[in-house]
């Protein structure tokens, strides 16, 4: 038995046996399988050899047409290596006798021969070393890739392990088997995360080295709650998680039951709990949990989630789906927001940019590829027509990034207009403010956005210049920071006085413990991921604005994150004893 602590991003207990997922990039661990796994080993291994070796004749013929024969010929070393008898027997070998993973056999067997040829005297037997990495990573790309791609078509429940996962992996696992997450890297805000979240599957990441803890087929506990790992629980924790199990879901469903509620403080002050979502279908149970609209819909899902560019026909559809789905209510439609760990195609998002979240991503990657904006445009314009939808921008930085993306905007509308193509009249349009200097000058881009909403997911690490996806410094990243918090104040403040809608739909908004703090700042509307809905909506029916206020006056007091979370939670459990 062995206790694991991370990063609770996804609320929930899952119990259920490990399936483990390697990833190229790092070490992979020794992971040992049974007896009667080894045949099952051995075919995926002599897959992915052929698999590697189709890659490589390809790349020959490539070479051949694009840098003559002579050069090409370095292919054929990697064929020949490829091909090498001893080295394949050697790795088979490992598998049969050492009762380990193909990942593991390729790993430590190539490795070896590497670190041999890297240790040569002579310059052209070094170089040799680079090829059987390359060799390597190629052959563990057809493993890995092909263990991912299974995960869509589990057979039975398992929680998943694995270094990271980005959100295009995430968003193709198998909801129904996948009962947990657990990964070594990740954040509380990172894009995976949001995704669990959203899904309702309990997930713990930035658990370091959980991948090479872990064997596929263990039994493990997953807590979402605390942010652990049990790993080969014995009989006595089994019997308490259950337990707490048990208490958790009874209090979830106790919360269900505030459904048809309205989210309205004591002193009768209503607030609009809307929610983010990813994909259209998470629109029918969102709004079950009491949502109110939909106040964040994440498009460059439907981006990630296909190989191939969505055309604008299937993005109308899309979109379309999700308008009729909101029955009415207001539906907030974000552009594309690719790049940084949103990494899409090749050619649009770049996977080798040296900072990515300052990089070329969202509304700057749109304003570069206009094709791919307003195509994107005009299938939300079309989707208009079926009900009521706003437009919203990300990432916006400076004032001619908004007036830019407003101007093609119009010039798309026009382009519909001239094409008899219909789209609905006076579509509010706004921004999120997610940069600080966005939030610094908000009462000038108040002038010119119908709204704002504020995302404090990008606004934290910016402002506290954190990496919203990077483990080791999880710490340092806090929406309870008071720089944080007096931002968000003055866009409340500059939007009320500009009398614009403000709403705010960073992951802060579904974390109950900042519920007082928001309604004190102002704020009326938040959009949040679903399954907070009724935990944030419990709080508001017990307090009044007033009593919010005096949280806040008491938040701007304080020095540190620290004395402001330790006094938000105090409060909070005040209100609701029985909180997480
Ligand atoms: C945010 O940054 O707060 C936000 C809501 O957007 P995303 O999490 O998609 O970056
Ligand atoms: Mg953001």
């Amino acid at each position: 038995m062995q206790i694991k602590k991370g990063i609770a991003v996804s609320p929930g207990v899952a119990i259920s046996r490990a399936v483990v997922i390697d990833a190229e990039d790092v070490a992979i661990p020794r992971r040992a399988i049974a007896s009667t796994a080894v045949t099952r080993e051995l075919v995926r291994l002599d897959e992915s050899l052929e698999e590697s070796q189709q890659d490589i004749k390809n790349l020959r013929e490539q070479a051949v047409a694009t840098v003559g024969e002579d050069l090409a010929k370095i292919f054929d070393a990697h064929l020949a290596m490829l091909m090498d008898r001893p080295t394949v027997a050697q790795i088979k070998h490992s598998i049969e006798t050492e009762l380990v993973t193909a990942e593991y056999a390729v790993y430590s067997v190539m490795r070896r021969l590497a670190q041999m040829f890297s240790g040569q005297e002579n310059r052209y037997l070094r170089e040799r070393a680079n090829d059987i990495w390359d060799l390597e990573r190629r052959i563990l790309g057809h493993l890995i890739g092909h263990s991912q791609q299974e995960l869509a078509h589990l057979e039975s429940e398992c929680i998943l392990i694995a270094h990271d996962l980005t959100p295009s992996q995430t968003a193709s696992l198998d909801k129904n088997k996948i009962k947990g997450i657990a990964t070594d890297a990740g954040g509380r805000t990172s894009h995976t995360a949001i995704l669990a979240h959203a899904l309702g599957i309990p997930a713990v990441v930035g658990l370091e080295d959980i991948t090479s803890s872990v064997n596929n087929g263990d039994s493990i506990i997953l807590d979402g709650n605390r942010g652990q790992a049990v790993i080969d629980p014995n009989a006595e924790q089994l019997l308490t998680f259950r337990e707490y199990k048990r208490r958790a879901t009874a209090f979830e469903s106790s919360l269900d039951e505030l459904r048809q509620l309205p989210a309205q403080t004591t002193d009768g002050t209503s607030i609009a709990l809307q929610a983010n979502i990813e994909f259209p279908d998470e629109i029918e149970p969102a709004l079950g949990k009491g949502a109110t609209g939909i106040g964040l819909y994440r498009t460059e899902f439907l981006f990630l989630a296909s190989e191939v560019e969505p055309t604008e026909e299937k993005q109308y559809e899309s979109y379309r789906a999700a308008v009729e789905a909101c029955n009415g209510l207001p539906l907030t439609i974000r552009t594309l927001d690719l790049g940084a760990d949103k990494v899409w195609l090749d050619g649009y998002t770049d996977h080798a940019e040296r900072n990515p979240f300052l990089g070329c991503r969202s509304i700057r990657l749109c304003l570069q590829h206009l094709p791919l904006f307003t195509t994107q445009l005009r299938a939300i314009l079309r989707a208009s027509v079926h009900g009521p939808i706003r437009i919203m921008f990300p990432l916006i930085s400076n004032l001619m990034e908004l007036r830019q993306a407003k101007m093609i905007l119009a010039d798309v509308m026009e382009d519909l207009e001239e094409q008899d193509i219909a789209f609905a009249e006076g579509i509010p349009v706004g921004m999120m403010v997610e940069v600080p200097s966005a939030a610094i000058q908000a009462s000038v881009f108040a002038q010119e956005a119908d709204f704002f909403s504020i995302g404090t997911n990008d606004l934290i690490q910016y402002t506290v210049a954190v990496d919203r996806g990077n483990e080791r410094i999880a710490n340092l990243y806090s929406a309870a920071h008071p720089a944080v918090i007096s931002l968000v104040r003055d866009v409340v403040r500059a939007g009320k006085r500009a009398k614009i809608d403000v709403s705010l739909c960073g992951e802060m908004g579904g974390e109950p413990e900042y519920t007082m703090l928001l309604l004190g700042l102002g704020l009326r509307k938040l959009s949040i991921t679903p399954p907070a809905i009724p935990e944030v909506k419990q709080i508001i029916r017990n307090v009044t604005i007033d009593r919010c206020k005096r949280v806040m006056r008491k938040v701007a007091t304080f020095e540190t994150e620290h004395q402001v979370l330790h006094y938000l939670r105090a409060e909070m459990r005040r209100v609701l004893p029985d909180a997480r």
